[in-house]
């Protein structure tokens, strides 16, 4: 086993902004570890992409909501990897809709997904990292979570939940020499965004000052920086990659 190589576990790696994090922490030397909900095409093409950039890689079927199976993920990235230096949270979903005609459903979906998932992936992988006394944990959130959006109470609580998550994780294992970060992008074109009609995005764009959505790299490439040793002093932080967005 080559022991300069470091491990990377990202939720939600086959599409958007998780595969562009699997792609960019390949480039910088991890061995990546994704897991993906059901999407097996998208699943095998990032595992050729990230076989091709050398990288060993472990490629799980596993839905975050699920606490068994995200157990059984972290177990299978230790034995095929080894211990698991980095944990990058992406899975997450959107069921947007003015509150007064959200479902109940639509309510408990985006909060499993986005805030119980966070919680799955932290609680089966922390132990590890504190027994070695190494570790970091980026969670995806979002400006939504931080300024809150309309017809988004779902996803703003989901993602406002990270970011107390996160921060209180980060106070809970610092002395173990784990850092906890939640980066909190704004609009970035993914399948996530393209689903919005023309006068939402040309909403979002008349509030953004750069004038354009960002892309899933530029986001990856605030993690990669994150995850490096050129952040190892920086934790409990929320750093917003939103082209300056006001919402
Ligand atoms: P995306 O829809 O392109 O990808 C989301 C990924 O998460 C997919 O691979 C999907 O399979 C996976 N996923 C969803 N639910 C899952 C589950 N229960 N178990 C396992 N995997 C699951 O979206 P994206 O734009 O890449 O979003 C990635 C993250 O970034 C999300 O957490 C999202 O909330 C956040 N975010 C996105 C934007 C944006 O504008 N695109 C802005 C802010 C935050």
């Amino acid at each position: 086993m080559n022991q300069q190589r470091r491990v990377a576990m990202v939720s939600g790696g086959s599409r958007g902004i998780g595969r562009a994090v699997a792609l960019e922490l390949a480039r910088d030397g991890y061995d990546v570890s994704f897991c993906y909900r059901s999407d097996e095409q998208a699943a095998g093409e990032l595992e050729k992409s990230l076989t091709e950039i050398g990288a060993r890689m472990l490629a799980v079927r596993a839905d975050v909501v699920d606490p068994e199976a995200v157990r059984s993920w972290v177990s299978r990235t230790e034995s095929a990897l080894g211990p698991i230096d980095l944990v990058v949270n992406s899975a997450g979903i959107t069921r947007d809709k003015p509150l007064l005609m959200m479902t109940d459903d639509e309510w408990h979906s985006v909060l499993d997904a986005n805030l119980d998932g966070v919680y799955n992936v932290c609680r089966a992988a922390v132990f590890g990292m504190m027994k070695r006394k190494s570790g970091s944990i980026i969670n995806i959130s979002s400006v939504s979570g931080v300024y809150g959006n309309p017809t988004q109470t779902n996803y703003s609580a989901s993602k406002a939940g990270i970011i107390g998550f996160s921060r209180a994780l980060a106070k809970e294992v610092g002395r173990y020499q784990i850092r906890v970060n939640a980066v909190a992008p704004g609009f970035i074109d993914t399948d996530m965004t393209s689903g919005l009609s023309d006068k939402a995005k040309q909403n979002a764009l008349a509030q953004i000052p750069l004038g354009r959505l960002g892309r899933a790299e530029e986001v990856a490439g605030l993690v990669s920086y994150l995850a490096s040793d050129r952040a190892a002093y920086i934790t409990a932080a929320v750093l917003q990659i939103d082209g300056g967005i006001t919402i």
